[in-house]
Order: structure tokens, then C-alpha cells, then sequence
């Protein structure tokens, strides 16, 4: 994990968070709620102890996608900004588009499989996980 200092936010600029550690490698999530929730085909992400990571002002509203998760959006330009599983407040997840700089990330795997677009076919040496993988 690249040891460094990171920026990024919403597409409109109402949310700014920063990370001052590493990041972990990035994550394709193929999942039906990456899908809708982004409006993308996949949804690729990254995380960092979240101790590392804050917002610069104040914090965007969550979505409960799930008894498991919450996803923190711009209500004015509709980013997917971040990611929390509900049982590891320890870490925080970024959507990669999200950040201003993602060129140095580390090459990651791809999760959920199963819901995976038939005619999805990148990155094809990666690991693949059908369903999520335990961190
Ligand atoms: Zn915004
Ligand atoms: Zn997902």
C-alpha cells in the first residue's frame, strides 16, 4: 500500500474529504446495489482506516442500501462519495471516481462476481470473488 496523502469529492464540489495514509488496493464491485446506486455498470473502490480519513467540512447524508452498509451521497450533484460497512466503523471506503488522484492505486480484485453484466470483461487477471470477500 502506497503511503500518501490524498483529495477528492463530489462532482460539484459541496462535499471535500481528505485521507492521510495509505489506500487499500482497488476493489470492482460488480453488485446490483454498486450498479443502481452509481448508475455505472461496476462501481470501484478503495478504503483506508478510517482514522485516516475526514471530511473538510461537514459530512454527506447517508443511504441505508442495507441492514450492512450505508452510502454517503451528494444530494445536489448525486455523487457516490463513500461506503461504510455498519460492523467496521474502522474503515472507510471511497468510490475511486471520487477521488481528484487515483493514477498511483494499487491493482486490486473483483468482488460480487455473481452479479457480474455478461459483457463485462476487464482486468481479466485479477482475482475474482462471487460474492464478497472477508476483510
Ligand atoms: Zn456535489
Ligand atoms: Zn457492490
Amino acid at each position: 500500500m502506497a503511503e500518501q496523502s490524498y483529495k477528492g469529492g463530489c462532482l460539484c464540489g459541496r462535499y471535500r474529504y481528505r485521507i492521510e495514509g495509505p489506500l487499500l488496493p482497488v476493489v470492482h464491485c460488480h453488485c446490483s446495489m454498486c450498479r443502481k446506486s452509481s448508475g455505472a455498470a461496476i462501481l470501484s473502490w478503495t478504503g483506508t482506516a478510517s482514522e485516516n480519513f475526514a471530511w473538510e467540512r461537514d459530512e454527506p447524508p447517508l443511504f441505508h442500501s442495507s441492514e450492512q452498509a450505508s452510502r454517503g451521497f451528494c444530494p445536489r450533484c448525486g455523487t457516490q462519495l463513500c461506503f461504510q460497512y455498519t460492523a467496521r466503523p474502522d474503515w472507510s471506503f471511497v468510490s475511486v471516481g471520487s477521488l481528484d488522484e487515483a493514477d498511483g492505486l494499487e491493482r486490486g480484485y473483483h468482488l460480487w462476481t455473481s452479479g457480474r453484466l455478461p459483457w463485462i470483461n476487464f482486468d481479466n487477471d485479477l482475482p475474482k470473488y462471487e460474492q464478497g470477500k472477508a476483510r
